[in-house]
């Protein structure tokens, strides 16, 4: 969902000015950011179920409650407002940047598989799962090997068609 998540701070940019492209980028995608860190140390983890490639959305055993969880993102987005508004002063800015933050969340619902917790230490996940819809449906729409190029137009057309249906009942 980082083409999502980046949308967020392009639209913002637009919004306020005084705040520069890196700051938004660094705000909407800090869950992911602090991902990787996690996922290094060793603190979050998920296993890539084996064989399904084409769908990278798809994992199993997976934990990244501190980074990804509802209340975490409202941590975090408090405590990168809180460090933007100590260096900056600019309340409006702050306040703009902790909805940045906090908009990784429902993207994050929307376009994943159940594995977004509410709070860390609970079982229960959420998530939508609109990007292995997509993908999936994409992956039928790959042009076949050995197809004469010619009919390629006309199946990309469908595809297109079919994924703006899937998407419009979605959403
Ligand atoms: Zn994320």
């Amino acid at each position: 969902m980082i083409v999502g998540h980046l949308a967020v701070a392009l639209i913002a940019k637009r919004i306020e000015l005084k705040i520069s492209l890196g700051t938004w980028t660094l705000a909407v995608m800090l869950a992911d950011l602090l991902c990787f860190g996690f996922l290094i140390a060793g603190i979050e983890h998920f296993d890539v179920v084996p064989g399904v490639e084409r769908n990278r959305f798809v994992a199993r055993n997976i934990f990244f409650a501190y980074s990804h969880s509802l209340l975490m993102n409202a941590i975090w987005a408090a405590l990168f407002a809180a460090a933007y508004f100590l260096r900056r002063r600019y309340a409006r800015g702050a306040w703009l940047l902790f909805a940045a933050v906090l908009s990784h969340w429902p993207l994050d619902f929307i376009s994943h598989n159940p594995d977004i917790a509410l709070t860390p230490g609970t079982s229960a996940v959420y998530g939508l799962g609109l990007l292995s819809r997509v993908s999936r449906r994409r992956a039928s729409c790959m042009p076949l090997p050995g197809r004469r190029r010619r009919s390629a137009m006309p199946r990309a057309l469908q595809c297109f068609r079919q994924n703006s249906t899937l998407l419009r009942r979605l959403l």
